[in-house]
């Protein structure tokens, strides 16, 4: 297996030992930093083919082992940049764990859940690997961006059979009978508040009177605020990142065909089953099309006691809706107005200084190998061209894309 050195990590990584990451197609790994791929020894890690106990006791050992003698996977490549080590995350959580012997550690304790691309909604900023009502959307002849729909019904049905996995009752029993040392769960999908098999696990976990000592962490649309699902969360303890691109029908039109009156209340519902210990944000993807409009949220969420998220999602893919195609005047005028606004309430009635995020986008976009530059005479690059898709987006969903507040689109 090929490997490398790592300088900063005296003590092999807890990932291996006590966590396991399932992506969406099934692909497992030991956590969700876990980068490149050796084809020979990974092959066939996927829950597809293994349990996770037979990926554990096979693939997650050799790591470990591996790793104590600081000999890193190549998986681990990303763990070595200067962006903040996952390695660390588990350390601070698991502190009591750091340096064990593999035999002093039986069970997973970590959970990362990515359940296939079960879901109800079809974000601009999203397509059909992580949402299947793409394809509903496209089947009523809504305009699709570049890259939102498989190629070809093939390459679809391909997709679709990798990633209903977690509708295997084999792999439901396999992943309910590791929970028994589980004390996080993150979870995602897909929306994983309307999937089946999270619903099973945190079933379980109730029945085992476990789910007090145990933190759900999920990813939300804020679609689904049902009271059986919210009656099942409460029992955990919670970290909820509710996503929410915008207000009002922008909201709408970027995270069609949700309803921001429906958003609102949910999000509502969701805090009232928050207690002091668990945290609810609000957790913006900026793009270009709420780029002009991150101010008026940043308001709504200081007018309704909400919260954001402390560090904001700045999209980089796909390239024609990364705010670095803008021009620079257009990316000043939304560094104003969230200047203008001052402090913005974040989890736990913090307020987070508005500078702060405009002086962190900044920094983040001075790195142009993430947040590319358009290239000149590249069509598909251009700022023309990211104007054409957000205006056909709207446009075929019946909203106007002067709502964006870009002065192109605002005779449209
Ligand atoms: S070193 Fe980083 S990438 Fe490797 S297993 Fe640990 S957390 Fe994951």
């Amino acid at each position: 297996m090929k490997t490398i050195k790592m300088k900063n990590k005296p003590t092999p990584c807890l990932a291996p030992l006590l966590s396991i990451a399932v992506q969406p197609k099934g692909r497992l790994r030991p956590c969700c930093w876990w980068w490149g791929t050796d084809s020979n020894f990974e092959k066939g890690h996927n829950i597809q083919n293994m349990s996770f106990q037979e990926y554990r006791k096979t693939a997650l050992k050799t790591y470990y082992e591996m790793m104590e003698k600081n000999e890193y996977p190549v998986g681990c490549t990303k763990c070595n940049t200067t962006a903040n080590p996952r390695y660390e995350s588990y350390n601070q959580q698991y502190p009591h764990l750091v340096g064990k012997k593999w035999e002093e550690v039986k069970n997973f304790k970590h959970l990362d859940l990515r359940f296939g691309n079960l879901c109800n909604a079809s974000c601009v900023t999203c397509n059909y690997k992580n949402s299947n009502y793409f394809g509903k959307v496209a089947e009523q002849g809504y305009y699709m961006a570049p890259g939102q729909m498989p190629d070809s019904e093939e390459s679809r049905n391909k997709l679709d059979e990798s990633m209903i996995w977690h509708e295997d009752t084999k792999v439901i029993e396999g992943i309910v009978e590791s929970l028994e040392d589980v004390d996080y769960i993150y979870a995602t999908g897909g929306e994983p508040t309307i999937n089946p098999t999270l619903h099973k696990v945190m079933q379980h976990l109730i029945d085992e009177n476990r789910a007090y000592k145990t933190t759900i962490e999920i990813n939300t649309n804020g679609t689904n605020a049902n009271q059986k699902f919210l009656d099942m969360l409460s029992h955990f303890k919670k970290v909820v990142m509710f996503s929410m691109d915008a207000i009002g029908d922008l909201n709408d039109a970027m995270r069609y065909p949700t309803k921001f009156v429906q958003m609102e209340k949910n999000y509502q519902k969701y805090n009232d089953i928050m207690t002091k210990q668990d945290r609810l944000m609000i957790t913006p993807t900026v793009n270009i099309h709420n780029w002009l409009s991150m101010a008026d949220m940043f308001r709504w969420i200081n007018e309704n006691n909400a919260a954001i998220g402390s560090r904001l999602n700045v999209l980089y893919t796909p390239v024609w809706q990364c705010i670095s195609r803008m021009p620079q005047e257009y990316l000043d005028i939304g560094y104003k107005d969230m200047l203008n606004v001052g402090t913005v309430r974040t989890t736990h009635g913090r307020l987070l200084q508005t500078e702060n995020i405009v002086n962190d986008v900044r920094r983040r976009l001075v790195n142009t190998t993430v947040y590319k530059k358009p290239i000149n005479n590249d069509e598909y690059e251009s700022w023309d061209k990211s104007l054409d898709i957000t205006r056909k987006w709207f446009v075929s969903r019946g909203y106007n894309p002067a709502l964006t507040k870009i002065p192109e689109l605002l005779d449209v």
